[in-house]
């Protein structure tokens, strides 16, 4: 398995990602959020994410950030609420780019932190996860999304044991514009 994680914080992911180490698997972790909005907020999860993984020694691949064209994405869904359709496209936005990736760049499977939050809707994620997977099916080459509930195994304690541990920082609102209201 070669695997590319979708990573959206250091809080959502420290625990998967040394879950992942500890059982060797080949990960390397993918942060691609054009939904964090303002840009100071993006810059300030992928610093912290960033240090993290340079410390456990993982790799780390950033996307381009494009708030204004994730922004065209989800419009007229701006009033839905959180766990709604807006975040289905949302998901999908950040899961299809991660997709893409993991394609053109020989990973067997796609993966994402997004919903080891218990604020996320796991069903919703893993739809997207495995939506942005077809989109890009190749016969020759399928790319398969890994549909783990990363919330079991010990692994919300474990979540939180860490973010206690590193002092991470730990943000108010899920990311956009229209989730600081909630
Ligand atoms: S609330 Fe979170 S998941 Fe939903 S659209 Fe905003 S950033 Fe995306």
């Amino acid at each position: 398995m070669r695997l590319l994680l979708h990573s959206c914080c250091a809080p959502c992911s420290a625990a998967i990602v040394e879950h992942l180490l500890e059982n060797a698997v080949d990960t390397t972790v993918f942060f691609s959020n054009s939904n964090i909005y303002p840009q100071d907020e993006y810059l300030h999860r992928r610093a912290e994410l960033e240090r993290h993984l340079q410390v456990l020694g993982v790799p780390f691949v950033e996307d381009d950030y494009d708030h204004s064209d994730w922004l065209v994405s989800v419009k007229g869904l701006e009033q839905e609420p959180e766990r709604g359709s807006r975040c289905t496209q949302c998901f999908r936005f950040r899961l299809l780019r991660a997709a893409r990736y993991a394609a053109d760049h020989g990973f067997t499977h796609l993966g994402t932190t997004l919903a080891s939050s218990r604020w996320k809707n796991i069903d919703q994620v893993n739809a997207a996860g495995q939506w942005a997977v077809e989109q890009v099916a190749s016969l020759s080459v399928p790319l398969i999304f890994l549909d783990r509930n990363w919330r079991k195994g010990g692994l919300q304690e474990r979540r939180n044991q860490l973010l206690r541990q590193y002092g991470f920082y730990n943000q108010q609102y899920c990311g956009c514009e229209f989730s600081m209201r909630a």
